[in-house]
Protein backbone atom coordinates (compact mmCIF):
# COMPACT_ATOMS: atom_id res chain seq x y z
CA UNK A 1 0.00 0.00 0.00
CA UNK A 2 3.10 2.34 0.23
CA UNK A 3 4.64 1.36 -2.71
CA UNK A 4 6.60 3.11 -4.57
CA UNK A 5 6.79 3.64 -8.24
CA UNK A 6 6.17 5.20 -11.68
CA UNK A 7 2.64 5.57 -11.31
CA UNK A 8 3.28 7.50 -8.06
CA UNK A 9 5.00 10.74 -9.73
CA UNK A 10 3.25 13.93 -9.11
CA UNK A 11 1.44 15.19 -11.84
CA UNK A 12 3.21 17.62 -14.41
CA UNK A 13 0.93 20.87 -12.79
CA UNK A 14 2.55 20.75 -9.48
CA UNK A 15 4.58 23.35 -7.95
CA UNK A 16 8.09 23.84 -9.20
CA UNK A 17 11.33 25.50 -7.68
CA UNK A 18 12.07 28.60 -9.38
CA UNK A 19 15.84 28.49 -8.44
CA UNK A 20 17.91 31.72 -8.97
CA UNK A 21 21.96 32.10 -9.72
CA UNK A 22 24.10 29.44 -8.74
CA UNK A 23 21.09 27.13 -7.62
CA UNK A 24 19.13 27.94 -10.74
CA UNK A 25 23.02 26.75 -12.35
CA UNK A 26 23.07 23.67 -10.40
CA UNK A 27 19.05 22.58 -11.96
CA UNK A 28 19.62 23.64 -15.37
CA UNK A 29 22.93 21.66 -15.64
CA UNK A 30 21.09 18.66 -14.19
CA UNK A 31 18.39 18.75 -16.82
CA UNK A 32 21.27 19.31 -19.57
CA UNK A 33 23.18 16.36 -18.57
CA UNK A 34 21.30 14.13 -16.66
CA UNK A 35 23.46 14.16 -14.20
CA UNK A 36 24.05 16.50 -10.83
CA UNK A 37 27.02 17.98 -10.63
CA UNK A 38 27.97 19.68 -7.57
CA UNK A 39 30.70 22.49 -6.91
CA UNK A 40 34.32 21.51 -6.51
CA UNK A 41 37.04 23.71 -4.63
CA UNK A 42 39.78 23.93 -7.62
CA UNK A 43 42.09 24.80 -4.27
CA UNK A 44 41.34 21.98 -1.85
CA UNK A 45 38.94 19.63 -4.35
CA UNK A 46 36.43 19.86 -1.37
CA UNK A 47 32.85 19.26 -2.82
CA UNK A 48 30.14 21.30 -1.40
CA UNK A 49 26.32 21.99 -2.09
CA UNK A 50 24.42 23.34 -1.85
CA UNK A 51 25.92 25.80 -4.28
CA UNK A 52 27.95 29.30 -2.68
CA UNK A 53 30.43 31.37 -4.07
CA UNK A 54 33.24 30.75 -1.82
CA UNK A 55 34.83 26.80 -0.27
CA UNK A 56 34.13 26.48 3.09
CA UNK A 57 37.43 24.70 3.94
CA UNK A 58 38.88 26.62 2.55
CA UNK A 59 38.03 30.08 1.56
CA UNK A 60 38.91 30.26 -2.15
CA UNK A 61 36.65 31.45 -4.86
CA UNK A 62 38.05 29.05 -7.82
CA UNK A 63 35.69 26.37 -8.65
CA UNK A 64 33.87 24.07 -11.10
CA UNK A 65 31.01 21.82 -11.74
CA UNK A 66 32.10 18.27 -10.60
CA UNK A 67 29.78 14.93 -11.87
CA UNK A 68 28.64 12.57 -9.02
CA UNK A 69 28.50 9.05 -8.99
CA UNK A 70 24.35 9.43 -9.23
CA UNK A 71 24.95 7.10 -5.72
CA UNK A 72 24.77 8.08 -1.92
CA UNK A 73 22.75 6.49 1.65
CA UNK A 74 20.24 7.93 3.14
CA UNK A 75 20.62 10.37 5.99
CA UNK A 76 17.92 11.45 7.26
CA UNK A 77 14.17 11.51 6.05
CA UNK A 78 10.54 13.07 6.87
CA UNK A 79 7.12 11.27 6.08
CA UNK A 80 4.38 13.63 4.73
CA UNK A 81 0.87 12.91 5.51
CA UNK A 82 -0.56 16.00 4.53
CA UNK A 83 0.04 17.85 1.42
CA UNK A 84 0.04 21.42 1.08
CA UNK A 85 -0.05 21.35 -2.62
CA UNK A 86 -3.45 19.40 -3.96
CA UNK A 87 -1.39 18.08 -6.19
CA UNK A 88 0.62 15.66 -4.19
CA UNK A 89 -2.46 14.41 -2.50
CA UNK A 90 -2.35 11.12 -4.35
CA UNK A 91 0.71 10.70 -3.45
CA UNK A 92 0.36 10.43 0.24
CA UNK A 93 1.99 9.36 2.36
CA UNK A 94 5.38 10.34 0.70
CA UNK A 95 8.85 10.74 1.68
CA UNK A 96 11.30 13.16 1.74
CA UNK A 97 15.22 12.37 1.97
CA UNK A 98 18.36 13.70 2.76
CA UNK A 99 21.00 11.55 1.01
CA UNK A 100 24.36 11.68 1.23
CA UNK A 101 26.00 11.24 -1.59
CA UNK A 102 29.25 9.29 -2.58
CA UNK A 103 31.04 12.69 -2.75
CA UNK A 104 30.09 13.60 0.65
CA UNK A 105 27.51 16.12 0.68
CA UNK A 106 23.88 15.74 1.30
CA UNK A 107 21.43 16.61 -0.86
CA UNK A 108 17.12 16.66 -1.06
CA UNK A 109 14.52 15.00 -2.82
CA UNK A 110 11.93 12.43 -2.94
CA UNK A 111 12.57 8.66 -2.27
CA UNK A 112 10.01 6.29 -4.78
CA UNK A 113 9.76 2.92 -5.06
CA UNK A 114 10.10 1.69 -1.36
CA UNK A 115 8.18 0.38 1.22
CA UNK A 116 8.16 3.34 3.92
CA UNK A 117 8.69 0.39 6.17
CA UNK A 118 11.89 -0.18 4.60
CA UNK A 119 13.47 3.48 5.21
CA UNK A 120 16.99 3.33 7.30
CA UNK A 121 19.59 5.32 7.53
CA UNK A 122 22.25 4.07 5.29
CA UNK A 123 20.04 2.60 2.68
CA UNK A 124 21.79 2.79 -0.65
CA UNK A 125 20.16 4.76 -3.05
CA UNK A 126 20.36 6.00 -6.55
CA UNK A 127 19.34 9.35 -8.16
CA UNK A 128 16.40 9.71 -10.53
CA UNK A 129 16.39 12.54 -12.52
CA UNK A 130 12.83 14.03 -12.51
CA UNK A 131 13.64 16.66 -16.18
CA UNK A 132 10.64 19.63 -16.05
CA UNK A 133 12.17 21.55 -18.09
CA UNK A 134 15.32 22.72 -19.96
CA UNK A 135 16.06 24.71 -17.12
CA UNK A 136 15.01 21.74 -14.34
CA UNK A 137 15.25 18.52 -13.34
CA UNK A 138 13.68 17.26 -9.98
CA UNK A 139 15.92 15.40 -7.92
CA UNK A 140 14.43 11.95 -6.82
CA UNK A 141 16.15 9.03 -5.25
CA UNK A 142 15.33 5.23 -5.64
CA UNK A 143 16.75 2.26 -3.33
CA UNK A 144 19.36 0.33 -5.25
ZN1 LIG B 1 38.75 24.77 -0.94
Amino acid sequence: MNQRDESSLPPIDRMLPNPSGLNADFYRIAAETGVINIQRCSDCSAYRHPPRFRCAACGSDAWSWSPTSMRGVVWSWTITHRAIDPAFAEQLPYVVVVVEMEEGVRVVGNLRSIEISELRIGLPVAVLLDKRSEALALIDFTPR
